[in-house]
């Protein structure tokens, strides 16, 4: 007669804390200036919560003032 239960209920704990994290999956963006098309900031937005297009107040060097950059590919 072979005792071998709590070895395999520790091989099964073992393995659920194997369990694979899911992280979330951030998608790679560019802020471009919507008014020379200058892509001046490389981002990142996490699609599942910000599925729009991304729009925000950034300094252009090339206008050389602050205009509105959307996201690009
Ligand atoms: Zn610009």
């Amino acid at each position: 007669m072979i005792e071998y239960t709590s070895t395999s209920e520790r091989g099964v704990s073992f393995l659920l804390g194997e369990k694979n994290m899911a992280k979330p999956k951030r998608k790679n963006i560019t802020l471009a200036c919507t008014e020379c098309q200058e892509r001046n900031y490389p981002s990142s937005k996490n699609p599942a919560t910000n599925s729009e297009r991304l729009e925000m107040k950034k300094f252009c060097p090339r206008c050389n003032k602050r205009t509105v950059h959307k996201e690009t590919k």
